[in-house]
Formats: C-alpha cells, sequence, structure tokens
C-alpha cells in the first residue's frame, strides 16, 4: 500500500501575516491526521515562518522550486542546502508554470532534481501535456519524454523519494478536472514507464500525485483510482476549509 500524499502548492500569494494564518488553520485541523503524508508549499520568503508554525505538527514543507547548483556566482538563485536549511523535505520541480513561463526543459529539471537528491531533499516532478497535445494524440509521447528526461541518471534507489504529479496543464487552474478514467489511464501509463526504466519494485511504490483543478467535490472519486496516490492542489490549497477537506478524503465516498 502507498501512503496517500496531499500537496498544497500556494504558488506566487500570500504575505507572510497571510501564510501564518493559513499554516495556522491547518495545524488547528489537520493534528490528527496520521495516515497520509500533508505537504505545504509557500512563496521561498515565508518558507522560515511556515516552518515554524507547522513544527510538531504533522504538515510539512516543500518549496515551489530550488536551483541546480549548491552556492556561487548564481545571483536570484535558490539551492537545495538552503531550502533544507529553513526546513524543506520537499520540492516541487518542472511545474508546468515553470516550463512555460521560464522555458524550463527537461534537462535542466533533471539537473535540478539530483541536485535535491543529493542535498536530501525529495523532489516532486510535475509533468503533464497541454490540450493541443492531448487533441493531436500527443499525450503519450509528452509523457514518456519528460518522465524519461526528468528521471534520467537515478538509479532505482534514488527513486523511492521521488514523487510524481501528473498536472494536465488544460486542467490547471482552469476548473476543468481530468475524468477519474482519463487521469487513471494516465497514471497507470506513467506507472509502466517507470516499471520499464527501472524495475517492479520502484514502480509500485512511487507515489503518483494527480493535479488539477482538485477540490473538495472531486477528490473522493480521483483518489479511489488504483494508481492515483494523492493530489497537488493549487487553487483549493488557498483555501484553509477546501484544503482540509481534501486531506480528509474518503475513498468509500466517491461518486
Ligand atoms: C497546480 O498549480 O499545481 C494546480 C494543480 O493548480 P489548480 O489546483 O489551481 O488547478
Amino acid at each position: 500500500m502507498r501512503r496517500s500524499f496531499i500537496a498544497g502548492n500556494w504558488k506566487l500569494n500570500l504575505t507572510n501575516a497571510e501564510s501564518r494564518e493559513l499554516a495556522s488553520q491547518l495545524v488547528t485541523n489537520l493534528s490528527d491526521v496520521n495516515d497520509r503524508d500533508i505537504v505545504i508549499a509557500p512563496v521561498f520568503t515565508s518558507l522560515t515562518i511556515v516552518a515554524e508554525v507547522i513544527k510538531n505538527s504533522p504538515i510539512q514543507l516543500a518549496a515551489q522550486n530550488c536551483y541546480s547548483q549548491t552556492t556561487g556566482a548564481f545571483t536570484g538563485e535558490v539551492s537545495p542546502i538552503l531550502l533544507k536549511d529553513v526546513g524543506c523535505n520537499y520540492v516541487i520541480l518542472g511545474h508546468s508554470e515553470r516550463r512555460q513561463l521560464m522555458n524550463e526543459t527537461d534537462t535542466f529539471i533533471n539537473e535540478k532534481l539530483l541536485k535535491a537528491l543529493d542535498t536530501g531533499l525529495s523532489p516532486i516532478l510535475c509533468i503533464g501535456e497541454t490540450l493541443q497535445e492531448r487533441e493531436n494524440n500527443q499525450m503519450l509521447d509528452v509523457l514518456g519524454r519528460q518522465v524519461k528526461g526528468g528521471l534520467d541518471n537515478l538509479t532505482a534507489a534514488q527513486l523511492t523519494d521521488v514523487v510524481i504529479a501528473y498536472e494536465p496543464i488544460w486542467a490547471i487552474g482552469t476548473g476543468k478536472t481530468a475524468t477519474n478514467e482519463q487521469a487513471q489511464e494516465a497514471h497507470s501509463f506513467i506507472r509502466g514507464l517507470v516499471r520499464e526504466m527501472f524495475n517492479q519494485d520502484v514502480a509500485d511504490k512511487i507515489r503518483i500525485l494527480y493535479g488539477g483543478s482538485v477540490k473538495p467535490n472531486n477528490v473522493d472519486g480521483l483518489m479511489a483510482q488504483a494508481d492515483i496516490d494523492g493530489a497537488l492542489v493549487g487553487g483549493a490549497s488557498l483555501k484553509a476549509e477546501d484544503f482540509i477537506r481534501i486531506v480528509r478524503f474518503e475513498r468509500g465516498k466517491a461518486k
């Protein structure tokens, strides 16, 4: 059985005071949850404050990005060592917004992922196709390229620290969720790729999250799918009540 994993990506939102308030509400309402991983990813400037608030709670900290080098003349970048130092256990890499807006390539994402692993940070590798790619039947090629590129040069042992997030770009922030069947089909394909690249044991253990307009009213159905192990939540993670309900998903209530 894979342990479920619910992560909130706060993106470029919330001041320090707002981050503190949201994190406090999550701590108050999720302290009893011990059968699933709960992760939140605030902006860099709020990491230290949020780390303090979630200390001694089941909630863990993620950064939304990192650089591929640890120190040096890289103005404006943040290294995995510094993220570990402020209390992060995870780092989101290859989010579609970074792939599209900052032109991040699979090679660069792979360099960052290897550096994160070297430092003891667990990467959450995001992959996903555009609507056009899906309509042109290129979805499997795109996912194949992103999985192979992102996980290049990793050993099977390193893969146990990696989480993959399948996020169809057409579903992110649009209110359009993939159907349970569409999401399951992609997740099963991704798990198959991991099996081909590594082995059955690693494929059975790796957690694959779904992301793209996950809300309280669709999480139960998504989580009831065999290969969906969790969710990466954007918009709904900014509302305490919604994120709490998503963390408390109930497979048995799936419609
Ligand atoms: C995301 O940005 O990772 C995401 C899934 O966003 P949303 O839930 O808002 O679609």
